[in-house]
């Protein structure tokens, strides 16, 4: 979501005369688009405006946008005075404006108001990938998962109309694109503002039928609020990806309770059986906070079963970072680092011995992958399946290759890792 709230402010500032230039050396203005998710993420950012600054930063403008701008606000121009712009995503439709202040000499400008019902659709993107595109449709979150930041830093959930998310993946296919994913910190609980109401399977169901689109990925979901119609959608038409990211955080239904999460482990798994009992085979994806206040060995234990259980595909995982302005935040019974460590090496370790098993079983199956990319030194194509792998390939062609980036092709799966396969291609489709 980062990158494409990037692609987005690129392209408005680029419909008003700005030009990008291909190193911040050269820039005359510098943004930092940041996340405040973890600390860690946090951090980095402060550490890349002074070293930035004290290398080659003189005579610059610098912006810091995004999360962090969002949460620390003024105070970041006492961290780096040299910073004259700070600005939240909510107040992005005002960047232009903002930018005008800055070049008619004002120090500090900032745009730091959630209070906003709009959403920052942009005339023109400048996309970073000429093959998939990113389409956000809802902005925000109004859920209140005690450990996150979100609700604070991107505000309250608004929708874009479905007109104009439409009318973007036309104009999108018309542009070539094949791939759309479609981007929101909770996209289930789409809504549409405008008179034909349509929800989110609806809108998803209708973004796979355009015409020339052939890939059609969603993230993220949230399980309360996950609906057996989107599997049906899914189920009515193959431009859906196979692939599920349904982020649980823990396995113990207590965890779930501590953490706001407003669903319990059952809940959970019945999703879970509509996907498995849906008429194509998904793969599914989740993310795991590790060492949240009060967690025992008791409840990671039960993480650990989940894992069993439900068979991922791969997971992202995570040790608690305690957040400002979150419930957690004050809690007692932190879990001291090394025990969150120790947890999150376990839990990788339990899925890294999953992922080879589930990928050594792909063996011998013909895939359809989009190529993404060329590994030169190992003379290999790069694909994505529809299940969202990795699938680096070889592709024999009497002998003149050409550039296979952004074709489709069926690809028989030879060997496997925990997180790629390997193979070769069979017929161009
Ligand atoms: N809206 C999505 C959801 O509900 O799952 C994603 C939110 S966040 C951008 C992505 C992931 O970061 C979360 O699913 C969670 O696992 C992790 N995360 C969020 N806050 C965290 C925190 N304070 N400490 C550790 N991990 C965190
Ligand atoms: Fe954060 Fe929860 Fe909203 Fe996801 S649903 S963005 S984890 S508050």
């Amino acid at each position: 979501m980062n990158a494409h709230d990037s692609e987005k402010v690129i392209g408005t500032l680029m419909a008003q005369g700005y030009a990008q230039v291909a190193t911040p050396e050269d820039a005359r203005l510098v943004l930092y688009n940041t996340c405040s998710i973890r600390d860690k993420a946090e951090q980095k950012v402060f550490n890349r405006l002074q070293n930035f600054k004290r290398e080659a930063g003189k005579g610059k403008i610098f912006g810091v946008l995004g999360c962090v701008a969002q949460q620390e606000g003024e105070k970041i121009f006492d961290r780096a005075p040299h910073v004259s712009l700070v600005a939240g995503s909510a107040s992005y439709t005002r960047l232009g404006e903002m930018l005008v202040q800055l070049e008619a000499g004002n120090r500090r400008v900032t745009g730091l108001s959630l209070d906003t019902d709009e959403t920052f659709d942009t005339p023109f993107t400048r996309r970073d990938n000429p093959h998939r595109a990113y389409i956000t449709i809802i902005e925000g979150c109004d859920k209140h998962c005690a450990y996150c930041v979100v609700p604070f830093t991107r505000g309250p959930e608004r929708s874009r109309t479905s007109q104009s998310v439409m009318a973007e993946a036309g104009r999108l296919a018309a542009a070539g694109y094949t791939e759309i994913q479609l981007l929101g910190q909770n996209v289930n609980s789409y809504r549409d503002p405008s008179a034909a109401g349509w929800d989110f399977a609806e809108l998803l169901a209708r973004v796979a039928e355009v015409p020339g689109i052939r890939r059609v990925r969603y993230t993220t979901s949230h399980p309360r609020d996950f609906g057996k119609s989107i599997v049906e959608a899914m189920d009515g038409n193959h431009a859906i990806c196979d692939h599920v990211h349904l982020p649980v955080q823990s396995g113990s239904t207590r965890m779930l309770a501590a953490m706001d999460r407003l669903y319990t482990r059952d809940d959970y798994m019945r999703r879970i059986e509509w996907i498995k009992a849906a008429r194509r085979r998904y793969a599914i994806t989740t993310d795991i906070i590790v060492g949240f206040p009060g967690e025992t060995e008791e409840d990671f234990a039960e993480t650990l079963n989940l894992l069993d259980e439900v068979q991922y595909a791969s997971l992202f995982s995570f040790k608690y970072s305690p957040r400002p302005n979150t419930a957690a935040l004050d809690r007692g019974d932190r879990i001291p680092d090394e025990e969150k460590q120790r947890r999150l090496i376990i839990l990788q370790e339990k899925q890294r011995a999953i992922q080879i098993r589930q990928n050594a079983a792909l063996i011998g199956d013909i895939q359809e992958v989009l190529v993404e990319g060329r590994h030169q030194a190992l003379g290999q194509w790069i694909g994505r399946t529809s299940d969202n792998r990795t699938l680096n390939f070889t592709h024999q062609d009497s002998g003149n290759t050409g550039d296979l980036n952004g074709r489709y092709l069926s690809v028989r799966v030879t060997r496997s890792g925990p997180n790629s396969l390997v193979g070769e291609s069979v017929t161009v489709v």
